[in-house]
């Protein structure tokens, strides 16, 4: 990746005031854990040549967040006879027994015990090979187990945006962040443009595309057969989603995604979501009424001319807060993650 494509648009820069206020908000956040002020923050970007701090450093607020995701408790929650749905170290992986081998779907931390962890829930679950692992999207908490499976012989299979931003360093302004290149065994070996077919004896797995909704790279995965999909972060259910704008996700790629995928669902498909527990149809169309309702009160402040926190301030959302607030962003951050796509 060019240097240019690492370095945000100038619209999306933040001042350090900014980062400051985003980062500490952060680290209270679910996902992240803890709650230490960084240090990182003491050296903002040079104004000409913005960067944005490595998670590598080891006191990075998303690598005390990858500590704590790699200690998670995984529990483990049926689907149907031959699926389960894995959570509690990273998102949601789903884990589909065909008739020789095993589909894993994102696989969440890439650091012991959560590797251990997961590959003795896989054994457990299955003595068939794990033959393919499907990442819906470039996100740490879905790809950075990719080495680990990959250690087992599974195939790394992925959209092609998926393969580019794993490629390369990117930055991520919101989270005051720059992810380093994964190695060279974290990375999908085959890649798709639009769909693509697993074919597991028992089910024809569909893995489809949806342009720039959460990220540049998402895909869903289908089982029409068993009635499954698997979102990733295409849903975050019962919450307010994060939306990645440093590689094009936005709140109307978000909604066209949902309302897409409600053409793909039926009455009582089982949803296995990014993020949230296993839900329904019934499920979708709430995360797609929020989502519409925060876009059109959201508008109407910026069409007032109001600000980020002037908005906030405002409290659109104050009747959302007790049912879609208490997850990884609270209300006030996510009229502010829509404030800066
Ligand atoms: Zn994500």
């Amino acid at each position: 990746m060019s240097h240019s494509s690492v370095v945000p648009p100038r619209s999306r820069l933040v001042t350090r005031r900014e980062a400051l206020r985003r980062g500490s908000l952060f680290l209270g956040g679910a996902i992240l854990g803890g709650a230490l002020l960084p240090r990182l923050f003491a050296q903002p970007p040079a104004q000409d040549e913005p960067s944005y701090p490595s998670v590598d450093a080891p006191d990075h607020p998303i690598a005390k967040g990858r500590l704590s995701m790699a200690n998670g408790k995984i529990s483990v929650t049926r689907v149907t006879e031959n699926h389960v749905m894995i959570s509690g170290i990273g998102g949601n992986i789903g884990a589909f027994v065909g008739e020789d081998s095993v589909l894993v779907v994102d696989c969440g931390s890439g650091l012991p015990p959560a590797t251990e962890g997961l590959r003795k829930t896989l054994k457990e679950l299955s003595d068939k090979p794990v033959r393919y692992v499907v990442n819906t999207h470039w996100h740490y908490d879905h790809t950075d187990g990719n080495a680990n499976l990959r250690g087992l012989g599974a195939t790394l299979v992925a959209h092609n945006a998926v393969r580019t931003r794993l490629s390369s360093a990117h930055a991520i302004p919101f989270f005051n962040a720059t992810f380093s290149a994964a190695p060279r065994e974290a990375l999908p070996t085959i890649t798709f443009d639009h769909e693509l077919e697993l074919d597991l004896g028992s089910e024809q797995v569909r893995l489809v595309h949806v342009p720039l909704a959460h990220t540049d790279g998402d895909a869903y995965v289908l089982w029409p057969k068993s009635n499954v999909l698997q979102t990733g972060d295409l849903l975050f259910s019962g919450s307010y989603p994060f939306i990645d704008g440093s590689c094009g996700g936005s709140l109307e790629g978000m909604i066209v995604a949902e309302e897409h995928l409600l053409t793909v669902v039926k009455p009582d498909t089982r949803i296995i979501p990014g993020h949230g527990p296993v839900s329904t149809r019934a499920d979708l169309i709430a995360s797609l009424e929020m989502l519409r309702t925060v876009r059109d009160r959201i508008a109407k402040l910026r069409a007032a001319g109001k600000s980020a926190e002037q908005a906030v301030a405002a409290k659109p959302l104050a009747d959302l807060d007790a049912k879609w607030g208490q997850g990884f962003l609270n209300t006030d951050n996510f009229i502010r993650l829509v404030y800066s796509l």
